[in-house]
């Protein structure tokens, strides 16, 4: 893969695929984590006397022009961002859209509308990828949070052009998601959460081949507890997962790799911001309870697994912490991991919610990197290969 740095820019027209799928409240960009990840890249092109276009889907529009999810919002947070004008198109491959990609000068930003108001873009329609090729000259992909995905925009389109590469974020991604934690400093501790077991099962499998500590919290961490024969109450299991479960703590055993458990939790009997909550041992959770959090006991123990790590891989809350009183699990986990940084410690954030949970709290800047890719950053620490990238290579 050839990194945008090693292509010649100058005088080119370069289609950038971006990841601007951020969250939007009335009509506003709520969280710009992702267009600033993207900024490095633009500037560069500019600075090489580039001008550019920029394409990204939004949302989940399935094929058709639906209003709310216009990227027109992103331009507006883009111009304050980048200090220069963005001119809009409100199409991605209307001759119009063209047009206006042709006619730009040197250092100008175009901003195309949403590619997946077409279904040929999530069914890499060739026809499809060919329309948006007409916009540029050099094709660079920026958009890792897509990047396990073979649509036009990031494998289609990538045929029609004779310098391609990779942008500046993309480029980071690979290098700690991959790279680094390929051959971590040790010990190198993953750490856990987050309610999708299904999704997360086999990269645990792989990563116990890597890691030394595995640390696991949130509603994941019940398929285990179950597993280990342990009193749940009514908290969030897997009951097909747990089976696979058992045998990954076996396979940790044998494999000498240190896993943790909640041993107490926050305990509700229902998942909302007005709920009723108790600290219990897991043994006392009654039948109607669910673990909402990790409890006090536990954070100590996860803290101690993080104690001297060198290495460290962050994915999903250790409870619900979209409600405050569920947040506490989550937010040591944070300051313990921004303490292991201060001290040299390279810190790894997958995407998706843990990424959401620190920008929140505006502690983005103490992590080693953050990714944009949710589905992606798992997929590419599993050693899977994305499609993107190898449409690329
Ligand atoms: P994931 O997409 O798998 O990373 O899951 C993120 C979601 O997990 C967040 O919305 C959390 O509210 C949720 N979550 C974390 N801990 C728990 C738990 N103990 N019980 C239920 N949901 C949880």
């Amino acid at each position: 893969m050839k990194s945008i740095e090693k292509l010649t820019l100058k005088g080119q027209r370069v289609l950038i695929r971006v990841d601007f799928n951020v969250p939007l409240d009335d009509g506003i960009v709520d969280n710009d984590f992702r267009i600033r990840a993207a900024l490095p890249t633009l500037r560069h092109c500019i600075e090489q006397n580039a001008s550019v276009v920029l394409m990204s889907h939004l949302g989940r529009p399935n094929g058709h022009r639906v209003p709310e999810s216009s990227l027109l919002p992103i331009a507006e947070d883009l111009e304050t961002l980048l200090e220069r004008d963005i001119i809009f198109s409100q199409d991605c491959i209307s001759d119009e859209a063209v047009d206006v990609s042709r006619g730009l000068e040197p250092g100008q930003v175009h901003l195309l509308e949403n590619l997946r108001f077409y279904p040929g873009e999530e069914t890499n329609d060739p026809d499809f990828a060919a329309r948006l090729a007409n916009h540029g000259t050099v094709y660079i992909n920026d958009a890792f949070g897509t990047a396990h995905r073979a649509h036009a925009s990031n494998v289609g389109v990538v045929a029609h052009f004779d310098q391609a590469g990779i942008g500046l974020l993309m480029a980071r991604e690979v290098q700690f998601l991959k790279e680094q934690l390929d051959n971590p400093k040790r010990p190198y501790v993953v750490v856990l959460g987050g309610a999708k077991i299904a999704d997360k099962l086999e990269l645990v499998h792989k990563l116990l081949a890597k890691a030394d500590r595995l640390v696991i919290g949130g509603g994941m961490a019940f398929t285990f507890l179950k597993a280990q024969g342990k009193n749940v109450g009514r908290s969030l299991v897997d009951e097909s997962l747990i089976e696979e479960a058992g045998k990954i703590l076996e396979a940790a055993k044998s494999q000498g790799v240190e896993i943790f458990l909640p041993r107490d939790v926050v305990a509700a009997d229902q998942i909302s911001k007005d709920a009723a909550w108790r600290v219990v041992a897991l043994s006392d959770l009654r039948p109607d309870e669910m673990g909402v959090d990790i409890g006090p006991e536990t954070c100590t123990e996860f803290g101690m697994a993080l104690a001297g790590a060198r290495t460290i891989l962050w994915n999903g809350p250790m409870g619900v912490f979209e409600y405050a009183p569920f947040q506490t699990g989550t937010q040591l986990v944070i300051d313990t991991i921004i303490e292991a940084t201060s001290q040299g410690a390279i810190s790894v954030v997958g995407g998706g919610d843990s990424a959401s949970a620190i920008d929140k709290l505006s502690k983005a800047k103490y992590f080693t990197h953050i990714s944009t890719g949710g589905g992606a950053s798992l997929e590419l620490v599993g050693g899977h290969t994305l499609p993107a990238l190898e449409a690329l290579s």
